[in-house]
């Protein structure tokens, strides 16, 4: 069957809704009173609420195409064949009403059926200790024993601190040999790329208490997610999800302003991916109402747009490019956003700013850290000290992860311990700065902003954010 992205969800939402589902658009990317999370990163994430019980859902039965940004994926995204930092999940959601069975019966439906991908094809995870998944996936699907494989509570066993949890069951393709380590035992769960986790069932049928007991849910849930891209990829016979007829747009974009061709040069690759994955997220985190800055989402952003603007210097283009690389972004996805098309001018002035802000600094931050490299590498060692990570930060505008990245290419590290201090003593000064200031009657509107930048609640970004699973 030749169907792309856009009729995968289509066909999703459609399957879905034949079965009882009510269809909600997606919600926007920052979480509405959640503290948890900073950036929406799961179909279900934005329906907690519904699981928690504090809220009805309008229907028991939920069927939707959901926003995700993950943060956590980012050093893995140009590098794996499946991990981009912006994505949409497709999920199906029951909120005590069917459970496993239907789960598991009508994803297996939509798949062999709906898609028609091989059934040979398919394997499935399932929690060691959840027979009742096994029972289903074996006896009413039929699925093979061997290719239900048992995995242990880190992977298959959904939970948060407290609340609903439970048991989950993973879906995966597999891609063939010629994708794989070539180990004897290679199946899911392996750490290499043939067989691709599509799709996550996730079966809420505890709820832990403040003690860490399980107690089993009277009407339990049901939660799924399903990458679009991946499972777009795997229809269309693409090698990755960087390759997917609607992201190649966005790929071709960047060979063509760079004049650099993808699929020779490996680290050409890696870089072509990387813009064209963060060309994505931030086309989407901005148009939901996110601005660049130093702290919590409008700091994921800034890394995002700064880090796509590093690699398009590597591939040799000199001229700000991010701004029109969205024109590409939107005008693929506003069939399904409409809000992109509305916003595109404020979005790729926001963009433009940002990238213009770290050109006027990134020729002479990238000096000063081979300054720095060359004087690590004649003395033999192989940590950059956090006093100067702290520089390029704070003076040439160089996120820590950036300043990392470049460092691991030539095989060194950098002292995020003493990053964190100096940032921690620079925060203090400006706290105290800003007190005396104050205190001494000066409070003009100047002040403030002077030290804004420092006096934020920064604690790293990535513990800011808690991975749920789906
Ligand atoms: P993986 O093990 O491959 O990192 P995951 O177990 O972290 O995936 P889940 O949290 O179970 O993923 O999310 C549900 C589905 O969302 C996955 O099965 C996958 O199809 C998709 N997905 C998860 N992370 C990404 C990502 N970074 N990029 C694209 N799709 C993703
Ligand atoms: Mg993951
Ligand atoms: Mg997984
Ligand atoms: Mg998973």
């Amino acid at each position: 069957k030749k169907i792309g992205l856009h009729e995968i969800r289509q066909e999703f939402i459609d399957f879905f809704k034949d079965k009882g589902h009510l269809v909600i658009k997606s919600f926007p990317l920052i979480p509405k009173n959640d503290k948890s999370l900073l950036l929406i990163n799961a179909g279900m994430a934005p329906l907690k609420p519904y699981f928690t019980g504090e809220k009805t859902p309008p229907s028991k039965r939920i069927v939707t195409c959901q926003k995700c940004i993950r943060t956590a994926d980012i050093e893995n995204v140009g590098k794996t064949d499946r991990h981009a930092t912006f994505f949409e999940m497709l999920g199906n959601f029951s909120f005590g009403d069917y459970f496993k069975r239907e789960a598991i019966e009508w994803a297996w439906e939509f798949l062999t059926e709906r898609l028609e991908i091989p059934k040979e094809d398919l394997w499935v995870s399932i929690y060691k200790e959840d027979d009742e998944a096994f029972k289903i996936w074996n006896e009413v699907i039929g699925l093979e024993k061997e290719k239900i494989v048992p995995l242990g509570k880190e992977d298959n066993f959904w939970e948060l601190e407290i609340g609903p949890c439970g048991p989950c069951s993973e879906i995966y393709i597999d891609r063939g040999k010629k994708y794989g380590c070539g180990k004897k035992d290679c199946k899911p769960g392996c750490d290499c790329e043939r067989f691709i986790e599509i799709w996550n069932l996730v079966f809420t049928q505890y709820d832990k208490d403040k003690n860490g007991e399980y107690h089993p849910l009277e009407h339990p849930n049901i939660d799924t997610g399903m990458g679009l891209e991946r499972i777009t990829a795997i229809i269309e016979g693409a090698r990755n999800i960087f390759e997917i007829e609607e992201i190649q747009h966005i790929l071709k974009f960047v060979e063509k302003t760079s004049g650099k061709k993808y699929g020779i040069d490996p680290s050409v690759d890696t870089s072509i991916r990387v813009i064209t994955d963060h060309s994505r997220a931030i086309t989407f985190m901005v148009s939901d109402g996110i601005l660049p800055s130093n702290e919590g989402r409008g700091y994921v952003l800034r890394r995002l747009i700064r880090r796509a603007a590093r690699h398009g210097k590597l591939l040799g283009i000199e001229e700000p490019f991010l701004n029109k690389i969205v024109d590409v972004v939107i005008s693929s996805w506003k069939v399904e956003y409409p809000e992109l098309e509305e916003k595109k001018v404020q979005i790729k002035k926001v963009i433009q700013a940002e990238e213009e802000k770290f050109q006027e600094t990134i020729h002479q931050g990238i000096n000063i850290l081979e300054n720095y490299i060359e004087e690590l590498i004649s003395k033999g060692d192989k940590c950059l000290s956090g006093k100067n990570a702290f520089k390029l930060y704070d003076t040439y505008g160089f996120p820590l992860d950036l300043t990392r990245e470049i460092l691991e290419e030539k095989g060194l590290t950098v002292d995020e311990k003493g990053f964190n201090q100096q940032m921690e003593k620079q925060r203090n000064m400006a706290r105290k700065a800003r007190k005396s200031v104050v205190d001494s009657g000066w409070k003009n509107a100047q002040s403030t902003e002077l030290f804004s930048d420092y006096d934020t609640q920064f604690v790293g970004y990535d513990i800011l954010e808690i991975e749920t699973k789906v």
